[in-house]
């Protein structure tokens, strides 16, 4: 009689161990799985890390310097300023030491005053051209609020980030007509590593970076206006040779962007594509050496 219990103790103990087991095993999947999603825990020390944020229909991307230094390129539409809020407080970023609005448009600056009015701003960057919607007035609002100048965004300019990261901008090279065109476009390296980030810089502004003879070859590409045809050249996505493309567009989007003509030529050239459309923020970390991506989906 005396032995019921014990071995009954001993059964429950052994219950509790596998169940123990199971929980940790549990525990350790979910853990893997958040790891490789954009914004779970990541060891960010010495890295690089350049997040293309999912805006939807729209484009945004965050780069933090392996010192903790940030920039901000874009922000979304004026829907998207809560998302954009959002990944900012996800990524833990306070204070922007750098911000380039690469062109008017509604898609890249919407989401700008909001972001301005929330955190503290070092330098802030904007093409030479001006617009008279409201999205853009709104976004001067906030930049004299804060007290800040607007910098004129323009090929040729070295911004001073990181010492151990080099930002240049490639373009705008002259005026154009179309704001699509007056995009900054900024080429950030690190170590052997380099991003090519376009806003929606088109065929026009292509060439031009093609003969200003500006270094182009970069490892990840941000494909110029969300994949639409009349940007991503065959000479220029050439020069550029990336490994890697990120497609920032929205699912269903009215403009069919991305067209099929900019995936099968990113296909054709060997590239792999990443896309927020169908899975989420995109994340890319580099030691200078090797590189880490991450999606959301
Ligand atoms: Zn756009």
């Amino acid at each position: 009689m005396k032995l019921i219990p014990f071995v009954k103790q001993h059964i429950l103990g052994y219950v509790a161990l596998i169940l123990c087991l199971s929980l940790l095993a549990g525990c350790s999947f979910s853990g893997s799985t958040k790891d490789s999603s954009a914004g779970g825990p990541v060891d960010g020390k010495g890295k690089l890390r350049v997040i293309f944020i999912d805006v939807g229909q729209g484009a945004s991307q965050l780069i933090i310097t392996p010192s903790g230094k940030t920039m901000l390129i874009d922000a979304g539409n004026n829907d998207k300023e809560q998302v954009m809020l959002d990944a900012l407080k996800k990524y833990g970023v306070a204070r922007l030491d750098i911000v380039i609005g690469t062109h008017p448009d509604a898609d890249h600056i919407g989401g700008l005053d909001k972001v301005i009015d929330k955190l503290s701003v070092g330098k802030i960057y904007m093409p030479k051209v001006s617009s008279n919607t409201k999205t853009f007035e709104s976004v001067l609002r906030s930049i004299q609020r804060k007290g800040l100048k607007v910098s004129s965004a323009k090929a040729g300019l070295t911004l001073n980030l990181d010492s151990g990261v080099q930002v240049s901008m490639i373009a705008p090279l002259t005026n154009y007509e179309d704001t699509n065109n007056m995009s900054a476009v900024v080429k950030v390296s690190y170590g052997k590593h380099s991003f090519l980030l376009t806003g929606d810089a088109e065929a026009d502004s292509e060439k031009d970076m093609l003969a200003s003879g500006a270094d182009l070859r970069s490892d990840v590409l941000l494909v110029g206006h969300h994949g639409s045809k009349s940007s991503t050249s065959v000479a220029f996505l050439k020069k550029v040779n990336p490994q890697y493309a990120v497609i920032q567009s929205g699912k269903g989007n009215k403009y069919g962007h991305p067209t099929q003509t900019i995936i099968k030529r990113l296909q054709k050239q060997g590239v792999k594509v990443y896309r927020n459309d169908t899975q989420g923020t995109v994340e890319f970390l580099t030691d200078g050496q090797h590189f880490q991506i991450r999606a959301e989906r």
